[in-house]
Parts: C-alpha cells; structure tokens; sequence
C-alpha cells in the first residue's frame, strides 16, 4: 500500500481555536458538529490563504429558518413539530440540500450539513450553493398519512423561503423519492403555477420518475463513492476483484454502494446500522440483505450472517470500510478499533477531528465525504437541468456524466493534496474553497 503519510499534517490541534470562531461569536464547544465542521474548514481556508472576509462569510450561514407547525395525527391529537431551513451559501447557484427527517435534528447539525454542502457543490464544479432543511420526527413512527402531512406542513411553512431557483431540497436520511413528491405537489399547490405547474415541480430534486425525476437518481450518492474508489483504490495498492469491505449503514447510500462494488467483485463482510451488527467471511450477499432489510427495517436479524457488537464491527479486518449512516460515528475509540487500510466517507461529517487525528497516526487513508458523497448531488443537478429543459437523458448518459464529475474532482482534490501537502480532506476543502474565492474575487461584495 501507498498511503502517503501527509507531510504537513492539516488537522487542527484540539487545543487551537481558530480566531474566525470568536469573531462571528461560536460558543466554544469541541463537541460541537457545526464548531468540529467549521473548524477543519477554517484551517484550510488558512492554508490556501482564503481572504479574510470569505473566511467570515464561509463561518456562519446566511439564513437559519426555524419553524413549528401542527399536525394531525391518526389518533385525532394534533402534534407540534419543530422544522430547519439552513441557507449556508449561494455564490455560486441556488442554495442546495437534503432534508433529513431523524428524531436528533438539531440547529447545528443542519448547519453544518448546510455548509457541507457548500464545499461539496463546488468542489465537483456543479451551480450550486449549500442548503439543508430538516424535521425533528421518527419517520418510523409515523404512518404514511402521518407522514405525508408531516411533509407537506412543512413544506407550507417554509415554501416563501424556497423556489426552483433558490433552494431547491432533495432528499436525505428519513426522506425519499415519495416524500420528495408531497413536497414539490404542495409547493406547486401553493405557489402561483397556475401556467407553469410543471416548472414548480423543480423546487425539489430525488422526484420519482414519474413525475420528473432523473434516471440513476436513487443509486446516484453510491455509484459516486464507488466512482472515486475505482479512481483512488490503484494508487492505494488495493484492487477491486477480492476487495473486502464493510459498511455501517445499509439505507440508500449504503446498500446501493454495497451492491455496485459486489458487481465489481469486492466481498462485503460486515454491516452495522442501527438494529445490529452482522458479519461473514464468505461474503454477504448484498442484493438479498436489501430486500431483508426492505422488509424488516434493519440488518439485524438477517439470518446468512453472524451476530457481532459494535466493537466487533470495527475491529473486523477490511481493506476499504465506508461509514455510510449519521454524523459523529467514527470518534478517537472507533480510530483506535478500526482494522481498514481506506475510509471512504459515504456519510456526511461520519469522522469527528479527533478521530481523524487518530486515524491520521495510524496511517489510515479517508476520503473525505464532500468527494466520496458528491454523486447525489450531482445527479439532482441533471434532474434539475433536464426538468428545465424539459428533456430526459437515459441512465448511460447520467452514469457516463457523473463519472466525469466524480473523476474531475477526485482530481483537484489530489492534485491540492500535492500542492499543499496535506490529507485528503484538507485537500478537497482547499480545492473547493479556491473555487469559492474565484467566485468572489469577481463578483465582490454587495453594494
Ligand atoms: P437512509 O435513511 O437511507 O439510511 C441511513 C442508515 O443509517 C440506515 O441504514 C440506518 O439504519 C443507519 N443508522 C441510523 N442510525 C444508526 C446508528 N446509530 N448506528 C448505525 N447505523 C445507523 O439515509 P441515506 O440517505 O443513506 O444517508 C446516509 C448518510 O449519507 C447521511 O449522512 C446522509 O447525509 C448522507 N448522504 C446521503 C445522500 C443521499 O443521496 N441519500 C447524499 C449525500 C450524503
């Protein structure tokens, strides 16, 4: 293997505070999503020496929209729910983001989710700012006419903050391509579309085919990870045919990364997400684990495969593991018990500094999640450009022009790893931001 140990290591300290922090007025909390998020990308702003007043810009979002509405419940009872918009940055494009429906949505993980997304949409060159919205719910526990109004009361409350070329949502953990339909039908309902309905279905990108969704939608946030891992993996050492890997997570990222890489002849030998932990030397059969869990919810009880703990999982020995569930999962315990030679961040912000330091150390190469998860986005921008012209492209050419993307930006983010000497996730930061501060340095700053 050739992992290049960074010879100028770019993680942050744990005990240094970037001063960009206290001048926007950040509580000092090391804990903290939004601060551990900010923080990292701060540091590369320093290392590209990024102007000082994108820096600012960079460090808090342009709005955060907090909403509360009731709905009606089956029972009759009528339920309060406490909803996000977060609009990070749209220099470059539209603002841009999921909306996740999870019982743990809080104000700063949507906010960095939101500047996340900032990084990712223009480090793979799409016209995109960042955005990301959320609903403080248990998908699981709602009926799907609970659901259902669940989405379209929020869309209501926050459909003046919205629009096909301003924030334009998709979908993420606790939402899919149906929720995406009763959101865009409500935003077209309530909106004057009465010459161009079909225009308003845009506001919202993952739409099922049906109704203006783009073939390769559903699978495009895996094929992407798988993209960069065929483009990463030969001067990794490791080669596809045998690879073994694991997954935490076996919703839409991870399972449709499992099955692309099982077509590639790669053997998954462990899953976790949250119903258990599973594990086989033979290789799991990643197409037969999808329909398991469709059916039951969760890995756990899938019956060809060992049960194992939580720390079982991340000491079983892999080539490649990708983190493929929620923020925070890999702290400085799960570096230390990690037996992978790459992390391919399929999850959002799944490694906290801490265990990037750790992991760092140990010589364990991470492909960060603005590249590795990028693929999602961009194919909500072919929806996006094939609903305005109202054309539809076949799944060849989505896959043939995701790949180009996925190719192109683990490219700037290698060639910015050289140039700076840093990791990879600095890399991909530093060469998203330089494309940023392009932006401004043209356009300047109102008035
Ligand atoms: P999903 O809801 O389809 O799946 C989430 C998975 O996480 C499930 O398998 C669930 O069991 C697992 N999980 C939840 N809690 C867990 C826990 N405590 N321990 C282990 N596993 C747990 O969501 P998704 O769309 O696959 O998103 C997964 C990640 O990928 C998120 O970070 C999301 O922001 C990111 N992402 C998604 C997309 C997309 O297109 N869906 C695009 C880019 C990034």
């Amino acid at each position: 293997m050739t992992t290049a140990t960074p010879s100028r290591p770019a993680i942050t300290p744990a005990n240094v505070r970037n001063p960009i922090l206290d001048e926007v007025g950040l509580p000092l909390d090391p804990d903290n999503l939004y601060n551990q998020t900010v923080g990292v990308v701060l540091t590369a702003a320093e290392m590209l020496g990024l102007p000082k007043f994108v820096q600012l810009i960079m460090a808090q979002p342009k709005n955060e929209i907090m909403v509360h509405f009731p709905v009606k419940m089956d029972s009759g009872e009528y339920q309060l729910f406490k909803g996000y918009r977060v609009q990070h940055n749209n220099a470059l494009g539209p603002y841009k983001g999921g909306l996740r429906f999870h019982h743990d949505v809080h104000l700063d993980d949507v906010k960095s989710l939101a500047l996340l997304m900032t990084m990712k949409c223009s480090l793979v060159h799409i016209p995109f700012g960042g955005g990301k919205g959320g609903v403080k719910c248990n998908p699981r526990d709602l009926s799907q006419g609970e659901l259902m109004r669940v989405t379209r009361r929020f869309c209501a409350a926050i459909s003046h903050a919205i629009g096909p070329d301003y924030d334009i949502p998709a979908p993420d953990v606790g939402t899919n391509a149906q929720v995406m339909a009763w959101f865009a039908d409500t935003y077209e309902s309530l909106t004057d579309s009465n010459r161009n309905s079909w225009d308003a279905l845009r506001v919202v990108t993952g739409k099922p085919v049906e109704i203006g969704g783009s073939l390769g939608r559903e699978k495009a946030t895996g094929q992407g990870v798988v993209d960069v891992l065929v483009e990463m993996l030969p001067e990794l050492g490791i080669k596809m045919e045998g690879m073994k890997f694991s997954l935490i997570g076996y919703g839409n990222v991870g399972s449709w990364t499992g099955r692309i890489l099982a077509k590639l002849g790669a053997k998954l030998v462990a899953v976790m997400d949250h119903t258990g932990a599973i594990r086989s030397d033979k290789g799991i059969d990643t197409e037969a684990l999808a329909e398991h869990v469709a059916k039951s919810g969760g890995v756990g009880a899938y019956g060809a495969a060992s049960k194992i703990s939580t720390e079982e999982f991340y000491k079983t020995k892999v080539d490649v593991l990708v983190p493929a569930a929620l923020e925070q999962m890999i702290k400085e315990q799960e570096a230390r018990w990690i037996d992978a030679k790459v992390i391919a961040e399929g999850a959002n912000a799944p490694t906290t500094p801490g265990g990037d330091r750790v992991l760092n150390e140990r010589g364990i190469e991470v492909l960060p999640a603005i590249l590795c998860n990028a693929g999602g986005v961009t194919v909500s921008y072919f929806e996006w450009i094939q609903n305005k012209s109202c054309t539809r492209w076949t799944e060849e050419r989505v896959d043939r022009e995701l790949n180009q993307h996925m190719v192109e930006a683990a490219a700037r983010t290698k060639r910015a790893r050289q140039r700076y000497g840093c990791d990879m996730r600095t890399a991909s930061y530093i060469a998203s931001l330089d494309n940023i501060a392009k932006a401004y340095a043209i356009r300047g700053i109102f008035p």
